[in-house]
């Protein structure tokens, strides 16, 4: 089965990425070849990164000149790469449709986190999010997924040391809601986590929704990653402004698909993001709430100091507020570590995502 078109093909060739072995092996045998083939180019593009298709030395020189003419492997045009002081990253892709997106890597002292976009805007315009202000052009494909992994590997030189510090984790928690674009989510999902391919473990990839309650189940059990839920307050009337979702899939659903979440155990829990609003979300009432709804769930709980952005109506609570809320959850029994904003002055801390380049020019005016 042949993938869609997405948005990678460079002059006029359509891409090898997002493919999966399955795929590759049916394609040559298609070629008249043996399927085996399709692993050994499968752990060129995905297991090596290759850029050209000459590097392949095992494969017959006929192949690759075949593989030249008919596909490519390119990586998508990097129109900003952005480096924050304190050692973030952000870069903005243009795919070859036109339309761009951000990705933010975060480097910490053992490891380094990708955050990953999984849709051109988003439709949910949860009220904090500098994103939710871009409207939803189109779902990203699985290849246009993947492939901001294979580019941030690309840009910092880490194919032959992942095992190291570079980059270990991946949270699918940038531009868009992973769960209104299932289909290709998964697929990028399964190629990261491929042994023979990109090779991430389960443990270190995790998806974050906002809260698309008949979609959970089916995140665990399909790809058994960890799961993040930006719930940000368990307080309905709080929640219907902070995330209009909420209205649809109330706090109560959402906490009841969390707890039936596969695989939950204190090795694997959810994280619960919450980002903390001057006066919204961020009173000790807010916090008892909090404790009540997840009891008996197997959690981590993110503060998420409120990151601004050029037009939003909120800000960020005092840090004794952050403070009392953090000691009402820890003495409830939960850890909830206090995330230091990371890349605010490059617009790439959480929420601040926006790939809308008109809306990047009135920011930095
Ligand atoms: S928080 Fe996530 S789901 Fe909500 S508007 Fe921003 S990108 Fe979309």
């Amino acid at each position: 089965m042949i993938p869609e078109p997405d948005g990678l093909e460079r002059g006029g060739k359509p891409t090898l990425i997002g493919y999966t072995k399955e795929e590759l092996c049916t394609l040559f045998e298609g070629w008249g070849m043996k399927p085996y083939v399709g692993r050994i180019v499968y752990g060129w593009l995905y297991g090596k990164g290759m850029i050209d298709f000459d590097e392949m030395t095992n494969v017959s020189k006929d192949l690759r000149g075949r593989l030249s003419e008919n596909y490519s492997v390119g990586r998508p045009e990097v129109v900003k790469d952005l480096c924050s002081c304190d050692g973030t990253r952000k870069w903005l892709f243009r795919l070859a449709c036109g339309s761009t997106v951000e990705t933010v890597y975060i480097p910490e002292e053992d490891r380094g986190t990708l955050c990953v976009s999984s849709q051109v805007g988003c439709t949910l315009n949860c009220s904090f999010c500098h994103t939710g202000t871009q409207r939803l052009k189109r779902n990203l494909t699985a290849a246009e997924i993947v492939v901001q992994v294979m580019a941030a590997r690309d840009m910092l030189g880490c194919w032959e040391r992942r095992d190291g510090r570079f980059l270990t984790n991946i949270v699918l928690m940038g531009m868009g809601e992973p769960l209104y674009n299932v289909k290709h989510v998964f697929g990028a999902v399964k190629l990261m986590t491929d042994g023979t391919g990109l090779g991430f473990s389960k443990r270190k990839v995790t998806l974050s929704t906002s809260g698309v309650v008949p979609m959970i189940g089916e995140v665990g059990r399909e790809l058994d990653v960890k799961l993040a839920v930006s719930l940000h307050s368990a307080r309905n009337e709080v929640r219907n402004e902070l995330v209009p979702l909420n209205k649809k899939y109330p706090v109560e659903e959402l906490i009841e698909a969390c707890r039936n979440y596969p695989g939950l155990s204190n090795a694997k829990r959810i994280t619960w993001e919450y980002v903390m609003i001057k006066g919204v979300n961020d009173s000790e009432e807010d916090a008892h709430a909090l404790v009540r709804v997840i009891r008996g769930i197997p959690s981590k709980i993110n503060l998420i100091p409120y990151n601004s952005w050029s037009g939003s109506a909120y800000e960020r609570s005092d840090e004794a507020a952050i403070d009392r809320f953090a000691k009402i959850l820890l003495r409830a029994g939960y850890a909830s570590p206090v995330r230091r904003p990371r890349g605010e002055d490059i617009m790439a801390a959480c929420g601040q995502l926006n790939s809308d380049v008109s809306q990047q020019v009135v920011m930095s005016a």
